[in-house]
C-alpha cells in the first residue's frame, strides 16, 4: 500500500490533454503572465467569497508582505500568534515593523479578543491573526470591531483557511475567511486545500488597498500590460508612483486555480464530511484530544489536528507517529511555534517555556491524513491504525 499522506493536491481534471490544450491556447494568445486565467481566478474568488477584490500573487509570504506595504504603516509593533507559520511573521519584520509575538488560546489554537487586549501597546500598528488548521478564530467579529475601534489594521493570514466560514446566527448571515480585518491572504502551496503551485491571493473589501497591491505587485506599475496592450492609446507607458516589485502570477497558474475553486464548495464539504467521521470515531479514545469546533463555524480542514495526552497515551507523540509511519500513514506535528526557532528565539529574545499555549501544541499536535484525494477505506485504515496503538 502507499504512503497516505497528510495532505495532496487532487486535481483530475487536469490530465496531459489539458495541460496541452492550455498551454497551447495561453501560448497562442501571448497572455503568458496575469492574462484571462489569472482574471476569472481572482473574479471566482471574489464572487465565491463574496468579497470585492481579489488580487493574484506569487505565494501568500509575498501577498502578505505586499499588504503590509500597502497598508503604508512603518515603524510600529503587530500582534502575531507564535503558534504560526514564519511567514506571517516575516512580513511583519520586512516592511520595517516590529512582531510581538503572543500566545494562543490552547483550546481554539487561535488569537482571542482577550489576548489582544492584554497585549495592546500605544505603538501598537494592528494584528496579523491566523485562522489555525482552517478553523475559523472564535470571537472574529468582536476582534474585527475591537481593531477597528482602536485604528488597528487586521491582516488576516488565511492559508489554512480557503472555503472556511463563520455562521452568524443572529444576522443569518455567512462571512468566508477572507473577508474579516482589511485584508486576508490565501496560500495555494500544494499542502493547501487548492493549489497553483506557488501562488497566493490577497482578498479585500478596501478598494485603496486593491489597487496599491495591484500595482506593487507588477513592479509599481500605475497601469498593467493587460491594460496598456488591450488599450485605445498603444504609445502610453504606464507612470510609477511606488516602489514595486514583480509578485506576478502566470497564466497557466491561474488556469490551474480555476479548474480548482469551482469545486471548493464540493472540496469542503467533502473534507467536513470526514473530519466529522473522524470526531465521531476517534472520540472514543481517551488520550487523543479532538478540535474543538462550534456550530457557528464550516471549518476549511486545512488540516486534521490532534493534541496526544502523554499521560495517558501507551506512547510518546514522537512514538506514535514514527509508530503510523511504520504502517503508511505519514503524519506532522500541528504547526510550529515561532520562538522556538533559532532565528526568532535570538531575535526577539525569548525563551522556549514564554508561551505554553503553543510550546504544548508543537510538543503534542499531530496532524493527520485528510485531504480530498483520500477514500473512504483510507479513513477506515486511519482510524484502525489508531484505534490499534
Ligand atoms: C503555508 C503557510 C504560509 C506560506 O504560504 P506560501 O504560499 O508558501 O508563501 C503562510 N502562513 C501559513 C499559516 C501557512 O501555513
Amino acid at each position: 500500500m502507499d504512503t497516505l499522506y497528510r495532505a495532496k493536491p487532487y486535481i483530475p481534471e487536469v490530465t496531459h490533454q489539458w495541460i496541452l490544450r492550455k498551454f497551447g491556447t495561453i501560448l497562442e494568445t501571448g497572455g503568458l503572465i496575469q492574462g484571462a486565467h489569472v482574471k476569472e481566478f481572482e473574479d471566482d474568488a471574489c464572487q465565491m467569497f463574496d468579497v470585492k477584490n481579489a488580487v493574484a500573487t506569487t505565494s501568500c509570504g509575498t501577498g502578505l508582505e505586499t499588504v503590509l506595504i500597502a497598508s503604508g504603516i512603518k515603524g510600529k509593533r503587530f500582534i502575531v500568534p507564535t503558534q504560526t507559520f514564519a511567514a506571517s511573521v516575516n512580513c511583519i519584520i520586512r516592511t520595517g515593523n516590529t512582531p510581538l509575538i503572543v500566545d494562543v488560546d490552547s483550546e481554539t489554537q487561535c488569537l482571542s479578543l482577550d489576548i489582544i487586549k492584554e497585549n495592546m501597546t500605544d505603538d501598537m500598528g494592528g494584528v496579523v491573526l491566523v485562522h489555525m488548521s482552517g478553523l475559523i478564530t472564535p470571537e472574529m467579529e468582536e476582534i474585527e470591531k475591537y481593531c477597528k475601534d482602536n485604528d488597528l489594521f487586521l491582516l488576516t493570514d488565511d492559508a489554512h483557511s480557503y472555503g472556511a466560514q463563520l455562521y452568524n446566527p443572529y444576522k443569518d448571515e455567512r462571512r468566508c475567511a477572507g473577508t474579516f480585518g482589511d485584508a486576508g491572504v490565501f496560500s495555494f502551496y500544494p499542502s493547501k486545500i487548492i493549489t497553483t503551485g506557488e501562488g497566493g491571493m490577497i482578498t479585500t473589501n478596501d478598494d485603496e488597498i486593491a489597487d496599491r497591491v495591484s500595482k506593487l505587485r507588477n513592479h509599481g506599475a500605475e497601469i498593467s500590460e493587460e491594460q496598456r496592450h488591450h488599450g485605445a492609446k498603444p504609445y502610453m507607458l504606464p507612470d510609477f508612483n511606488m516602489l514595486g516589485f514583480n509578485y506576478r502570477m502566470t497564466d497557466l497558474q491561474g488556469a490551474l486555480g480555476v479548474v480548482q475553486i469551482k469545486k471548493l464548495d464540493s472540496f469542503i464539504s467533502e473534507r467536513n464530511e470526514w473530519a466529522n467521521y473522524y470526531i465521531r470515531e476517534l472520540n472514543k479514545i481517551d488520550w487523543l484530544m479532538l478540535p474543538q469546533i462550534s456550530s457557528d463555524y464550516k471549518p476549511g480542514w486545512q488540516s486534521f489536528v490532534v493534541f496526544v495526552d502523554e499521560v495517558k497515551a501507551p506512547f510518546s507523540r514522537n512514538e506514535i507517529m514514527e509508530k503510523l509511519q511504520e504502517v503508511g500513514i505519514s503524519t506532522r506535528p500541528g504547526t510550529h511555534a515561532v520562538h522556538m526557532l533559532n532565528y526568532y528565539k535570538e531575535l526577539l529574545r525569548c525563551d522556549e517555556n514564554d508561551f505554553p499555549g503553543a510550546k504544548a501544541a508543537n510538543d503534542f499536535s499531530m496532524s493527520i491524513p485528510l485531504h480530498n484525494r483520500m477514500i473512504k477505506e483510507d479513513y477506515e485504515y486511519v482510524v484502525s491504525k489508531i484505534k490499534l496503538l
